[in-house]
């Protein structure tokens, strides 16, 4: 026996008892559906970890790459599977070893069934010894230019070398659905992500102000949507028409109370939007002090306007710490993009910064908040994405 396979750790410390075969499941799944088609034969749930056994001479590699984005996984490795006996142990890392070169090495045996007949330790040692009958490298324990990995379980053993970080956090879904309020921003993406993270399932409201407006923030929202649901498959993204109720915001409020009384009326139709489809929350990318409309008071406004839990991700991070997660998930190359995004049209030059909800309330009285509403979502289109 010695069939390709994948094997997926999980931090298994973070999961508190009754929650972890929820957990393993829905990895479980969101691994079998990632890589349907890619030739994988079976996913099994042993013990602390996940196989994914995979068929004869398909690709690795593109399995791999579907892996890699899943939430959930700590780590994850190409590996073969083996019978438990030492004496297959030994050929097969003969054959691992055979085609490489390495000056140093280091075994990493790990006895996940307790009654095979050696510890960890003795495998380390025997293995260990046989590596070098083969060839003269010396053992490094803490910077060996290669770990052999050895995991000994019930039916099988898993050997393999080449242990890749995954995402880590929660299996998307787990945690349910969230509808996030997706600028073409740089921040917006990145607090999705932290969400899809944390294991929910996240859909996407985009407002944007066309026909007043060009059609790009739309594409980029689309281009930002699909680049993000590479880690849950697809989603529903919300095209909200937003340049009516701007344009009569403008007409009928206090110039300085715009940006705030745009992001309430976005509250609302997002709210509406996000209980049709059982979402449990909102999701925005503000972050304190950013801009002028992210003031402690005026979030409470903002807040305020939400008939829902609002999640801020992004409150207490740095723009730097958010532009650095945006190039390393992808998202910044497009964010950065030129577009016209709804909030650059009708805006003042000084935005109140201390806005309070008399104010705001006030001048709500004079608009026709329920109809600007309902018109909105009306004028809502609704598209599928699916991963890039
Ligand atoms: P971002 O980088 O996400 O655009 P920002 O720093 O530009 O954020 P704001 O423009 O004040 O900050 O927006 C705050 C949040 O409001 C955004 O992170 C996003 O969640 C939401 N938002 C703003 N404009 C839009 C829009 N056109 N469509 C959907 N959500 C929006
Ligand atoms: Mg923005």
């Amino acid at each position: 026996m010695l069939a390709q396979c994948i094997v997926v750790h999980y931090h298994e410390l973070a999961l508190k008892g009754r929650n972890r075969p929820r957990f393993v499941a829905r990895l479980v799944a969101n691994l079998r559906r990632v890589t349907k088609g890619l030739g994988v034969a079976g996913i099994r749930a042993l013990p602390g970890r996940v196989v994914l056994d995979l068929a004869d001479r398909v690709d690795v590699e593109a399995a791999c790459r579907q892996v890699a984005d899943v939430f959930g996984v700590a780590n994850y490795s190409p590996a073969r599977r083996l019978d438990r006996d030492l004496e297959t142990l030994r050929t097969a890392v003969s054959a691992l070893i055979a085609d490489r070169t390495f000056n140093s090495f280091r075994m990493s045996a790990r006895r996940g069934d307790k009654l095979y007949p050696m510890t960890s330790m003795q495998l380390n040692e025997e293995l260990g010894r046989h590596v070098q009958s083969l060839r003269p490298v010396k053992v490094d324990l803490s910077e060996p230019e290669l770990t052999i990995h050895v995991e000994v379980l019930e039916r099988e053993a898993l050997l393999y070398t080449d242990k890749r970080p995954g995402p880590g956090g929660l299996p998307v879904g787990i945690s349910g659905n969230v509808a996030v309020l997706l600028s073409g921003g740089i921040d917006s993406p990145v607090a999705a992500y932290r969400m899809m993270q944390r294991g929910c399932r996240v859909s996407f409201v985009h407002f944007h102000s066309h026909p007043f407006l060009s059609k790009a923030s739309q594409e980029k929202a689309v281009e930002l949507a699909e680049q993000l649901v590479r880690h849950q498959g697809r989603a529903v993204l919300h095209l909200v028409p937003f340049g009516e109720l701007q344009r009569q915001v403008v007409i009928g409020a206090p110039v300085p109370l715009r940006v705030v009384l745009y992001r309430r009326l976005m509250m609302r139709i997002a709210a509406e939007l996000a209980l049709k489809e059982r979402a449990g929350a909102l999701v925005t990318g503000e972050s304190l002090g950013q801009v002028a409309s992210q003031t402690l008071e005026n979030l409470m406004v903002i807040n305020d306007a939400a008939p829902l839990l609002v999640l801020r991700p992004l409150i207490g991070m740095d723009k730097q710490e958010i532009i650095d997660q945006a190039k390393r998930i992808g998202t910044y190359e497009i964010s950065i993009l030129p577009d016209q995004d709804c909030c650059q049209l009708f805006v003042p030059k000084h935005p109140s910064t201390k806005t309070t909800l008399e104010q705001v309330r006030r001048a709500e009285r004079a608009l026709p908040i329920d109809e600007m509403v309902k018109e909105a979502v009306a004028g809502v289109v609704t598209q599928r994405v699916e991963a890039r």
